[in-house]
């Protein structure tokens, strides 16, 4: 029988919908295989954050809330996921892949003991054991994988799993007791630098409106990238390009080495298609790509091509959809 832990993440209280997808993953293997999985949120002053998870269908909502946590410090938050994990008899701790994830599981993993896997998209429970499919080498190789151990750790894809349909009972909210002087006093949390933007998250927008080395300047960028996102609503996002040259934050950065995004409708300005790029955003469902140069391997994978210099023709089409 299964017993699932999913790792709610948060941003300064605010929910990440990606959470939501990681009880999907949860769902579909308790509805193929029996079992209940728990939400596990960690934070301070996170009870907003808590009432989102309970229409999801989990047995609990666990929130471990104390100013021990207010920041996700790893090695603090590790220590609690794999205290609650072995409280609950947790057989498998799921998370949706994201930076905080990547932080956090592993160090989860290593003090269960247990097996950890990346980049889940698929998982097929049979004979009672669970087999589950994952992303390597930027896209180019899904392996097939099995994992030794009674606990296993996992990161799964947003994009792969959807969110379970919200439920018309609440599930009930549990305080999990946290010994604030038994946490690791070894990272200390100094500073957090963001920078509003206004714009919604790449990883939860439905339209992304990405740039490459065809804009020259940050200034081009806000005015053509920043300008159509505005315009549709969108998500800006980054080729590696534009980040090494210092033109984008690396906060932008789509691909292999950045997030990993899979809205309804992916614009590509002036981005060739290399493949680690490509490992980002090709499971998005429509792709349009503008670039100059009509052998781009990025019309490869475009639904819609259009080869044109970005300059001319993003100006243009603003003017057109602001119509
Ligand atoms: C280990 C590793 C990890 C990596 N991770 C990532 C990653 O996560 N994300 C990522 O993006 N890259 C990543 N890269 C880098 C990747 O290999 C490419 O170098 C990068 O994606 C290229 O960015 P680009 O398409 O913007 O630039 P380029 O490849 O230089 O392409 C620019 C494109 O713009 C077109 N163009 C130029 N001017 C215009 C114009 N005026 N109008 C229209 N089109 C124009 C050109 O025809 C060209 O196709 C990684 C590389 C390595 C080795």
């Amino acid at each position: 029988m299964n017993r699932i832990l999913v790792i709610a993440e948060h941003d300064q209280g605010k929910l990440k919908l990606a959470s939501l997808s990681a009880a999907g993953f949860a769902q579909k293997v308790c509805a193929a295989s029996g079992g209940s999985f728990d939400f596990l949120l960690l934070g301070s002053g996170v009870s907003a954050a808590a009432e989102g998870l309970r229409k999801s269908g989990a047995a609990a909502v666990l929130v471990a809330d104390t100013p021990a946590l207010a920041q996700p410090l790893a090695d603090r938050y590790a220590k609690v996921i794999a205290d609650t994990a072995k409280a609950r008899g947790a057989s498998l701790v799921v998370a949706a892949v994201s930076t905080f994830s990547k932080d956090i599981l592993p160090r989860a993993s290593a003090l269960l003991d247990a097996g950890m896997l990346s980049d889940v998209i698929d998982v097929r429970p049979a004979d009672g054991e669970l087999t589950f499919r994952r992303v390597m080498f930027a896209g180019n190789v899904i392996a097939t994988v099995q994992l030794d151990g009674a606990v296993k750790c996992l990161t799964v894809r947003s994009a792969a799993f959807a969110a379970p349909a919200a439920t018309d009972t609440l599930s009930p909210v549990e305080a999990v007791a946290v010994d604030a002087a038994s946490l690791s006093q070894f990272t200390k949390f100094i500073s957090r630098e963001t920078k509003a933007s206004g714009r919604p998250d790449a990883t939860e927008a439905r339209i992304i409106v990405s740039g490459g080395r065809a804009l020259k300047t940050s200034e081009d960028f806000e005015r053509l990238v920043g300008g159509l996102a505005d315009v549709l609503g969108a998500a800006v996002g980054s080729s590696r390009a534009l980040v090494d040259s210092g033109i984008t934050p690396n906060s932008l950065q789509i691909g292999q080495t950045g997030k990993v995004v899979a809205p309804d409708l992916y614009f590509a300005l002036g981005i060739s298609g290399a493949i680690q790029h490509m490992a980002g955003m090709k499971d998005t469902k429509v792709i349009v790509a503008i670039n100059k140069d009509a052998e781009a391997p990025i019309f490869e994978i475009a639904d819609y091509g259009l080869v044109a210099d970005v300059y001319e023709a993003v100006p243009e089409l603003m003017q057109k959809l602001k119509k």
